[in-house]
């Protein structure tokens, strides 16, 4: 008979699961079932190109014609409510249950959201629905306030002020991008809102928010008052992994996987894309990582090891993002560095004991290519320091 693989979420993660797994000639059924009525579709375009109208569609993972030609059974707008792991069924909301040989989990996360009540005005960016409603209550002229000074939080900032906005980002931390984007880098993205004119502030949050009749009044922790046309709050993701947690799986934060994306309880289950915690190189503690590249990294582990075919080596940790103009890019983990390298203006690289273990890199692509291939590598940092001599030849 043959082998089933159901994968539940069709977004990013789980639509480049259903393409690997027949990339590396697995024959079976696949069914491939999300919750969303849109097709797979990547998420970086939606607070940038979707959201400045740009681009009306999303970035789709396959059209209708592939995912066939894939023989990849695709069902939208259904959501997986339990899992039987004694006898590997998975049942949905509308009532039918599906059985498994293998099972991926790629139900990312739902956007957290501030203890105030739901108002029209009141906006998230998860889904290309939200990017939709926000682009269209989004009138040059309007005021809007951002909730989160983090990567989503800037790059809806940024559009909504090429879209004529005003905007004032409120960030509860002591600087922006605290989470994932070293000091020094986080600084220059501040700068650059503060060029096109965001009020930024730090140590800000929100106690509460009323309504009036053609706005929002909010009240912050320190006492002061805003007014706004449309808040948009982006305080990062609450991993989709109760399902998950029911059925015994270990979960913290996310659901427990080994380096190859199996769960750390089930030989059967695999977790990939934003909803997986794992460790990472030397790092103390597992986590979870958000980002696009991951999303497919992931998915291509899991197939593998799903086919029983070898581990590929593994890409050292990448990120970007896109704002007011520029092109920051990521990777590695910096904050293991001992070490920081100035290349310019626009490129840091950290070295651990001589060794290139993160690079941050502002509208410096070719620099930050050469970096990616590099993490890992001995540096001499006399010609890495010097952004006259070509990247590739500071390997010592
Ligand atoms: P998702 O893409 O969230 O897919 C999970 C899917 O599972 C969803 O469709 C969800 O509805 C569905 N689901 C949940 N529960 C169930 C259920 N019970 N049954 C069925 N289906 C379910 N990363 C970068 O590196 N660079 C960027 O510039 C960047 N920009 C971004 C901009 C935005 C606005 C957002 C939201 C993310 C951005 N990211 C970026 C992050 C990147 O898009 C995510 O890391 C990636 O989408 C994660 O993929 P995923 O498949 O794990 O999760």
């Amino acid at each position: 008979m043959d082998e089933r693989i159901v994968i539940l979420g069709a977004g990013h993660a789980g639509g480049a699961a259903a393409i690997a797994l027949r990339e590396l000639g697995f024959t079976g059924k696949i069914n491939l079932i999300g919750d969303e009525a849109e097709s797979p579709y990547e998420r970086p375009t939606l607070s940038k190109e979707l959201l400045s109208g740009v681009d009306a569609e999303p970035v789709r993972l396959a059209d209708d014609a592939r995912w066939r030609e894939l023989d990849v059974r695709l069902t939208l707008g259904n959501a997986a409510t339990a899992i039987d792991r004694k006898n590997r069924v998975v049942t949905f909301a509308d009532g039918c249950a599906e059985p498994y040989d293998h099972l991926i989990l790629a139900t990312g996360g739902r956007v957290r959201r501030l203890d105030v009540a739901d108002h029209p005005r009141i906006h998230h960016l998860r889904t290309v629905q939200d990017a939709r409603t926000l682009a269209a209550a989004a009138t040059a002229g309007a005021r809007a306030v951002i909730v989160g000074g983090g990567v989503i939080g800037l790059e809806a900032a940024s559009t909504l002020v090429e879209l004529g906005l005003s905007v004032t980002v409120l960030e509860a931390g002591e600087r922006l991008l605290g989470r994932n984007i070293p000091a020094e880098a986080a600084g220059w993205l501040a700068a650059a809102h503060a060029r096109i004119g965001v009020d930024i502030r730090l140590g800000q949050s929100v106690a509460s928010v009323s309504e009036r009749s053609d706005g929002l009044t909010l009240t912050l922790a320190s006492g002061e008052t805003l007014e706004a046309e449309l808040m948009v709050v982006g305080i990062g993701i609450v991993p989709c992994a109760e399902m998950a947690e029911s059925a015994g799986l270990p979960t913290g934060g996310g659901v427990l996987v080994d380096a190859r994306y199996r769960s750390l309880g089930d030989d059967r289950v695999f977790a990939i894309g934003d909803l997986a915690v794992r460790s990472w190189g030397d790092e103390p503690a597992p986590r979870r990582m958000e980002t696009w590249a991951h999303a497919g990294t992931s998915a291509r582990a899991a197939a593998l090891a799903i086919l029983g075919l070898p581990a590929e080596p593994e890409p050292a940790p990448w990120f970007w993002t896109a704002q007011c103009g520029h092109m920051l890019q990521i990777v590695g983990d910096p904050d293991a560095g001992d070490t920081v390298i100035t290349r310019g203006d626009g490129v840091r690289l950290y070295v651990r004991e001589g060794v290139l273990v993160g690079a941050v890199c502002l509208d410096q692509p070719r620099d930050f290519g050469t970096a990616k291939r590099l993490i890992g590598k001995p540096l001499a940092p006399d010609r890495a320091g010097d952004p006259s001599t070509d990247l590739r030849k500071a390997a010592a």
